[in-house]
């Protein structure tokens, strides 16, 4: 193929990947998993990254909010800057090449379990896909290189961490992967704090957990839940 239209190709995938990141953060935002902070970002090749813009807001996101960045934080292509947790994404991508996108968000549910040191229970069908769950021992920012370390190491090979007192993670093989497991982690995680408000949940056995794996590690299936929050963005 031809040096020009092999850029072109280029090109269109990136515009699309743009166009798939801001779908994905609005969805976020509309289902409260996002606020006015958190951020999401899409690998690309060559160490670098599509992220959104740290002051952009995310209730009304478009591609112009979103930066092509390297992994020293270095603007490559787009307008402002990156999020100062730049470096949580950076980190995770550096040690695991099978991660290709990457959320981080500060949601209610998870994060009240995590103030109490209430562990991470399956209690629902996809919230078991993030089961066992790590969690970081620092409420602290991802906001250099030694952080992002040490949430990496405490993720290691895992889809999700929540981070104590501050928020949570997923990764995926794609961004699809990525929002779709954050949005049942928080599922989980709320109906896990709803459940402790008049009892004490049940919590899915080691083979309903792995049952569960089975069926629902689906990108068939990943894609439906995708779609059903796609279709209420309009
Ligand atoms: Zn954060």
């Amino acid at each position: 193929m031809s040096q020009p239209a092999l850029k072109q190709i280029e090109a269109a995938s990136a515009s699309e990947s743009k166009q798939q990141l801001v779908d994905c953060i609005r969805m976020l935002e509309r289902s409260d998993i996002i606020d006015y902070n958190g951020h999401a970002s899409i690998r690309l090749d060559g160490d670098r990254l599509l992220i959104n813009v740290g002051s952009c807001q995310r209730s009304s996101l478009t591609v112009d909010d979103i930066c092509t960045i390297d992994f020293e934080g270095n603007v490559v292509e787009g307008q402002g800057r990156p999020p100062l947790e730049f470096h949580l994404h950076v980190g995770i991508y550096r040690a695991r090449a099978d991660v290709r996108a990457v959320v981080h968000a500060h949601p209610k549910w998870s994060t009240f379990l995590t103030m109490v040191g209430e562990s991470y229970k399956p209690v629902y069908a996809q919230g078991s896909l993030v089961y066992p769950m790590p969690v970081l021992d620092s409420p602290n920012s991802i906001n250099n290189p030694a952080m992002a370390k040490r949430l990496a190491d405490t993720l290691a090979d895992r889809p999700a961490a929540m981070m104590k007192s501050h928020g949570a993670v997923t990764v995926g093989k794609d961004i699809v992967e990525a929002f779709v497991l954050a949005n049942y982690l928080e599922e989980n995680a709320y109906r896990q704090y709803m459940a402790m408000q008049i009892g004490k949940p049940y919590s899915f056995s080691a083979e309903e957990v792995s049952l569960c794996r089975e069926k629902l590690w689906n990108p068939g299936l990943f894609k439906r839940t995708w779609d059903h929050f796609r279709a209420k963005l309009g």
